[in-house]
Parts: C-alpha cells; sequence; structure tokens
C-alpha cells in the first residue's frame, strides 16, 4: 500500500513581493490570493512553500485587476511540480553524465529525501523537457560569435535497430552545440530536408561548411538548402571504411591465432603444473603461461586497432623472453615446446 508522506513538521517559507505600494496610484498593497501552497522537495531540504499574490488597495485604480507576486517560487522550481530545480538537475546529471541506472538513482535519491521510484522515470523526463527548453537561450549565447564567423555544421545520424527510427543530430563544430536533434522514420532527402535541415536554416545563420558521412540522401538535402557550400565527408567514417578490408583480414586472422593458442596451451599448462613443486622453474613457466594466456582477451576495434597485429607482437615478445631465459642457462623452454 502506498504511504503517504508525513509533512507535519517540514517548514514552511512565505514568498511574498517586493512592492509594498502600487507603483501607479502609490496605494498600499492588498492580499488577494494564494498563488502557491505545496511541499516543495530540494536538496537543501523539505519546506512548505507559500506564494501570496498581492494587488492594489484601490478599487478604481488602473492596477487594480493586476496581481504581484515573488519572483522566488519561479527560480525553485515549475508550477505544480513538487520537486525543486535543483533535484531534477541532480537526477539529470547522475543519468546522462554519470550514465547510472533507474534503481541505482532511486537508490541514491532515496537517501536524501523521500521519493518514489516512478517518480524518479518522471523527474528524468522533465529534465530533458528543461534542457530542450533551454536550447534557444544557450543558441542566443553564441549569436554574435555564429553571426560573424558563420556555422560550421557536422550532421549525425544514429539507428539503434534496422528498421527503428533515425535520429539525426546537428551540431555546431567550433562551439559544440547541437542546434537540431530530431527523430524521423524516413533516411529520405526530402525528409532530412524539412525535418532536419530547415529548422536549422530558420535560425538565419550563414553556413561556411558541412561535414557528414558520405551518405547521398544527406548530401543532396545539404546541396538543396544551401547550394555550393562545401560538403566533406567525414574522416573518421571515411577512415573507417577505407581500413575495414585490412581490419576484417585481422580479424579472421587473429581468430586463427587464437584458436591455435587455446588448443596448445593446455597441454603446455598441465605438463607444467606436473613439474615437482620444488622446482624453481616451475613459477616462472606458469608466469610465462599466464602471459600466453592473456593473449587470448586481446581484441581489435576499427580502424587502428588491430588485435591479430597486436597479438602476434605480443607472442614474439614472450618468445623472444624465453629465448634469452634459455641462452642464460637458466630455463629450458623445451618444456613449452
Ligand atoms: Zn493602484
Amino acid at each position: 500500500m502506498r504511504k503517504a508522506k508525513d509533512n507535519t513538521h517540514v517548514p514552511t517559507r512565505y514568498f511574498r513581493p517586493d512592492l509594498e505600494r502600487c507603483p501607479l496610484c502609490g496605494a498600499k498593497r492588498k492580499r488577494r490570493v494564494t498563488a502557491q501552497d505545496k511541499i516543495l522537495i530540494t536538496l537543501a531540504g523539505r519546506f512548505r512553500l507559500i506564494s501570496r499574490g498581492y494587488g492594489c488597495s484601490r478599487r478604481r485604480c488602473p492596477n487594480a485587476r493586476a496581481l504581484w507576486v515573488s519572483p522566488e517560487p519561479a527560480r525553485l522550481s515549475l508550477k505544480g511540480l513538487s520537486f525543486g530545480f535543483d533535484v531534477i538537475v541532480q537526477i539529470g546529471w547522475w543519468r546522462f553524465w554519470e550514465h547510472r541506472t533507474l534503481d541505482e538513482i532511486w537508490t541514491l535519491a532515496r537517501s536524501r529525501f523521500p521519493i518514489s521510484r516512478r517518480q524518479v522515470m518522471y523527474l528524468i523526463v522533465d529534465f530533458l523537457c528543461l534542457l530542450k527548453a533551454a536550447q534557444p537561450a544557450r543558441i542566443e549565447n553564441h549569436r554574435s560569435f555564429y553571426a560573424r564567423r558563420g556555422l560550421l555544421l557536422s550532421l549525425d545520424a544514429m539507428q539503434p535497430e534496422k528498421g527503428n527510427d533515425v535520429l539525426y543530430m546537428v551540431r555546431e563544430l567550433r562551439t559544440g552545440l547541437t542546434l537540431q536533434a530530431v527523430k524521423v522514420s524516413s533516411q529520405g532527402a526530402e525528409t532530412i530536408r524539412v525535418r532536419v535541415l530547415k529548422p536549422v536554416q530558420a535560425l538565419g545563420f550563414p553556413v561556411r561548411g558541412i561535414v557528414s558521412d558520405a551518405e547521398d540522401a544527406i548530401h543532396r538535402a545539404c546541396q538543396k538548402v544551401w547550394p555550393g557550400r562545401p560538403h566533406h565527408a567525414c574522416h573518421f567514417h571515411a577512415l573507417r571504411d577505407a581500413g575495414k578490408p585490412i581490419y576484417e583480414a585481422d580479424q579472421s586472422q587473429m581468430v586463427k591465432i587464437k584458436h591455435d593458442l587455446r588448443l596448445k596451451l593446455s597441454p603446455v599448462r598441465r605438463a607444467i603444473q606436473a613439474l615437482d613443486e620444488t622446482d624453481p622453474t616451475r613459477a616462472v613457466l606458469l608466469d610465462y603461461a599466464e602471459a600466453l594466456r592473456s593473449c587470448l582477451r586481446i581484441s581489435g576495434v576499427a580502424p587502428f586497432q588491430l588485435g591479430g597485429v597486436r597479438i602476434m607482437e605480443d607472442l614474439r615478445a614472450v618468445t623472444a623472453s624465453l629465448r634469452r631465459c634459455e641462452k642464460n642457462n637458466r630455463i629450458s623452454y623445451c618444456v613449452i615446446c
């Protein structure tokens, strides 16, 4: 059963406007309504927020219908929401900057203030809404820079699974600011032009150049909206595609080497373990076997980290080390071969 929060000992804070007298007629203010009365949860604690609304006390004053309230409650939270902005931002930080899971966030939040798991979920959505609402202000901060130097745009598309919607992102490269992010169901040039590029064009800044992957639909859409603008293929995508044949050859080589190594390693390890425990070479050889086994954990990342090449290098290093040992007559590695 849902347990009601106990708010009996929560302190009360009153908020009133600064105006003591009417700015038009100079008459005293008069209390009219209670604009807000709610329990507000902030990182600093819980309190009952009461915001009083006032008006001019003179009935025939032109200001008689105006309602004056303190601006402070609006700085603390959204109207109708019982969590402060600081709580929403903290939850957003845990989720999107520290990449914590819903349950981790709930545990952290619960240790500081009363909150349900579902409420955490709602606040994550509220955080995203606030972020989106703040976007025009962030663009506005860079207005003079963009107007003077123009935009260098990067356009990227992400599709979590085939057949799903595609997320398009347009970023300004020098400031790193996202100018447009939108989910669309079609990857056609016309959809990209209308849903992705038009809103960026509507900002009214000159575009100096565009970088994107070498997708034909994106190129066509960009040339329609900003004809003649230089459009580069993204270096990362180009390098990754150019390196694909080498990377694939390396991957298959790596699988073969690992397979061979795994087959040979088990009997060798058994042979070493069978050695007399007092034999000083036993521990050394076991270390070598462990070094060889760690090669099995190596993997590659396209385009530059080639796993097969890395394993070969490591195996050569182990071989050289074993040869040095043999040369110094400290160990005979024929057990391993
Ligand atoms: Zn008045």
